[in-house]
């Protein structure tokens, strides 16, 4: 059977290798894993988890009356925080997923992409999505990159015309210096292709599958948090029920079928 996630991140490590403007990435600090997406139903093809980012600022959630605009509940003090995703004793920074078996049956006919490859086949829309994934790395790798509007500030859509232009460029980059066509072979099939060809597609999970590693809020102890009136009724904080930190143990190789049984 094919492994999918291992594919894909043979071909991203060779990307950024011939790739000088991703070279900042390092292949060993990300982990591609697989979710379950149908083809036809809405959903990403494919998403980049920054896992590194510091916890937020303390915050709570609060309920204000209507009329009077008096906070009548709020939850305890809390941090978001990220996950830590711990292989080969090292804690990664990014997780990379992608929709299985929506992704392999991407293409550019009717995507939004076309305009931008002109006569490239049709696999050319995985890469382009492989290549997306990776670009949202920050070459600051302080989390997603954030995208300038031409004036200068941030735009509020990580995913503007400039992104997807920048995108296709890194794109025909890659494919000018002549890579060995054996590393993206596997992005020229359709789902049932490859399950025709290859006896099946496994890809790399977690053990709580579906659920994967996500952001999640921690309660501060009560000293740290400000003082509010007595009146305010405290409401207990929505805990994660997920592992907050993993390793290679829960990790596993599932396979994917058109429809997950
Ligand atoms: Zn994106």
């Amino acid at each position: 059977m094919i492994n999918y996630t291992e594919r894909i991140s043979e071909l991203m490590r060779d990307i950024v290798s011939r790739v000088p403007r991703l070279s900042h990435i390092d292949a060993d600090d990300l982990l591609v894993f697989a979710r379950y997406g149908r083809r036809g139903a809405n959903g990403p093809v494919a998403t980049c988890h920054c896992i590194s980012l510091p916890p937020n600022e303390p915050g709570y959630y609060y309920w204000r009356e209507s009329q009077s605009g008096r906070i009548t509940r709020c939850t305890p003090w809390f941090v978001t925080r990220s996950p830590r995703v711990t292989l080969r004793g090292r804690s990664l920074s990014y997780l990379i997923s992608f929709a299985i078996p929506r992704f392999c049956d991407q293409s550019l006919a009717g995507s939004k992409k076309a305009r931008l490859y002109d006569g490239a086949p049709e696999w050319v829309a995985k890469l382009d999505t492989i290549v997306h994934e990776l670009y949202h790395i920050d070459p600051g790798l302080k989390g997603i990159r954030r995208i300038q509007r031409r004036d200068g500030c941030a735009a509020s859509a990580s995913h503007g015309c400039a992104f997807l232009d920048q995108v296709a460029e890194l794109v025909r980059e890659y494919l000018a210096t002549k890579p060995d066509p054996a590393t993206s072979e596997f992005l020229r099939y359709g789902f049932s292709d490859l399950e025709t060809r290859f006896g099946g597609v496994v890809g790399t999970t977690f053990r709580t599958f579906p659920s994967f590693p996500q952001r999640y809020d921690e309660a501060l102890p009560a000293e740290m948090a400000p003082t509010l009136p007595a009146a305010v009724r405290v409401e207990p904080l929505e805990l994660t029920t997920r592992p907050t930190e993993y390793t290679e143990d829960d990790l596993c190789v599932r396979r994917f079928l058109e429809r997950q049984v």
